[in-house]
């Protein structure tokens, strides 16, 4: 690439670009927990040291934005020298009846031999959320140990119905038919998308 001239100097580009909001891990692969161990292996058995390296660089500096976890699923975008964020996913699969988990991700690398630099960069700030937040736990494992929910908890829901709308719903209920319960609810609250031409 040709160095651009900017306020009079020169500069190399960047290797990557500068994000906010992401999750900045301090001491990536510095894990407590059976499930961020077993992440941070997972990452080791499955790329070289020197992309691992790369991977924690990225953790670091908080490169890793728009993270999702469900269960047996991480994913996230990570800002690299593109101009794009690449897509990069983790799955928990079995592979010859062991656990396994599996990467993916859009960069030009991507995963097939071997994870790439993101993935091992998820795989760090996963690990660090897996050690540090209950919830992640929960997601990642689909198991919420028992814990019950608490129920009945919508207090400051947008848009709640007030008892008195709850109860003239409920009269309206025995006509069971889709349309009118609509228009009731019309009467009380105004759609949100706006259609019925009301
Ligand atoms: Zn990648």
């Amino acid at each position: 690439m040709t160095p651009r001239s900017w306020d009079g100097g020169w500069y190399e580009a960047r290797p990557r670009r500068a994000v906010e909001g992401g999750v900045v891990v301090t001491k990536p692969g510095t894990v407590t927990g059976e499930l961020a161990a077993e992440m941070v292996a997972a990452a080791e058995m499955e790329t070289s040291s020197a992309i691992l390296a790369r991977g924690r660089t990225y953790a670091r500096a908080g490169q890793v934005v728009a993270l999702e976890v469900e269960e047996g699923r991480f994913s996230a975008q990570i800002q690299g020298s593109a101009s794009e964020p690449y897509r990069v996913s983790l799955l928990r699969t079995v592979i010859s009846g062991s656990d396994r988990i599996a990467a993916d991700c859009s960069c030009p690398y991507g995963c097939d031999h071997g994870w790439c630099k993101h993935a091992a960069a998820l795989a760090y700030v996963a690990a660090h959320l897996l050690d540090t937040q209950g919830a992640t736990v929960v997601a990642w494992t689909g198991d919420d140990g028992g814990v019950p929910s608490g129920g009945g908890g919508t207090d400051g829901e947008a848009g709640r119905l007030s008892e008195e709308d709850l109860a003239t719903l409920r009269q309206s209920a025995p006509v069971l038919d889709a349309a009118a319960l609509l228009a009731a609810a019309e009467e009380l609250v105004p759609h949100p998308w706006g259609m019925g031409g009301g």
